[in-house]
């Protein structure tokens, strides 16, 4: 696998410190795994493995490797941009396949489930559930602002 080719799909693995970069790449599409209790050597192992690219919060020796990438944690929208600029995000953005909570693919839902709140079914037609957690996504209000930060992302980016 040829890791700077930027028309190629990356995957991820995160440390959990990470955690709404996790959420906002998951919610864009891709594949990003997050590992309790793993140092980052392990990680970095299950990266080279994967062919997955490692995102770190941590400043370290090894961030000069090709597969792994030093991310602000407190800096979303810096994180963000310094991916897709990397990897071309925009080209594989892919919203509301993917569960933000356990990172397995959406299936989508014929019929939503009665359990959800009277506006929502209301208001919505198109759900999604996870098949992993069973958490069921419909593009409300939290949706829309996640869709929001990647256009200005992709828009700050420039072309
Ligand atoms: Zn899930």
């Amino acid at each position: 696998m040829n890791y700077n080719n930027d028309k190629e799909k990356p995957t991820f693995i995160a440390e959990i410190q990470l955690g709404r970069v996790v959420k906002y790449l998951r919610f864009a599409g891709f594949d990003t795994q997050t590992l309790h209790q793993a140092s980052r050597r392990e990680l970095l192992r299950l990266a080279e493995e994967q062919g997955s690219v490692l995102l770190t919060s941590a400043r370290t020796g090894e961030e000069s490797h090709a597969l792994c990438i030093s991310l602000p944690s407190s800096d979303l929208s810096k994180a963000l941009k310094i991916l897709n600029e990397r990897f071309s995000l925009a080209a594989h953005y892919a919203p509301f396949t993917r569960c933000i909570r356990c990172n397995t693919s959406l299936e989508v839902l014929r019929k939503p489930p009665e359990s959800l709140p009277a506006f929502v079914l209301e208001h919505f037609r198109e759900f999604r559930c996870c098949p992993s957690c069973e958490k069921v996504y419909w593009k409300g209000s939290h949706y829309r602002r996640m869709e929001t930060k990647w256009q200005e992302v992709f828009q700050e980016s420039g072309p």
